[in-house]
């Protein structure tokens, strides 16, 4: 898609810092490193995000997330990670070319905060249930 910079970084009419490769994906290095080791995995074709891919590309994306994921925790010598994918403004995307982000994580203190607040106490789970389902 013109003006899409992961198009661009897929065609390699930019450069990225290429992790892994076939038909249908690409994988490479995160500008921002959050931690050491960040890398996206991308599918080659254009899709703005999870939202409206293909499900049998969301689904080869994920698979080789998972194992770049083992093979980047291991050689990086981290102690986990986080797999992610953002979609939409408000949820935090800003490339609007679907993409999943393997983030290393070394220690608490390692500059990622993921803050998930317990609402348990103000919400009814029913009535959002009902909403889920409907
Ligand atoms: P989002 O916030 O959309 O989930 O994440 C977009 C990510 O793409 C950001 O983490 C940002 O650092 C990364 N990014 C944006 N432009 C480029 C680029 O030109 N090259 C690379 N390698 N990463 C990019
Ligand atoms: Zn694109």
């Amino acid at each position: 898609m013109d003006n899409c910079i992961f198009c661009k970084i897929a065609q390699k009419q930019i450069p990225g810092k290429v992790v892994y490769e076939d038909d249908v994906c690409l994988a490479f290095l995160d500008l921002s490193q959050v931690t050491d080791g960040h890398t996206l995995v991308i599918p080659k074709a254009h899709y703005s995000s999870i939202l409206d891919a293909d499900p049998e590309v969301v689904a080869h994306v994920y698979k080789t997330a998972q194992k770049l994921a083992q093979q980047i925790v291991k050689n990086c010598g981290a102690q986990g990670c986080n797999i992610l994918t953002n979609a939409g403004e408000v949820a935090g995307q800003t490339v609007h070319h679907f993409h999943v982000h393997i983030i290393p994580r070394y220690d608490e203190h390692d500059g990622l905060t993921l803050a998930f607040k317990d609402r348990s106490q103000e919400v009814d789970l029913d009535d959002i249930l009902n909403c889920v389902t409907k």
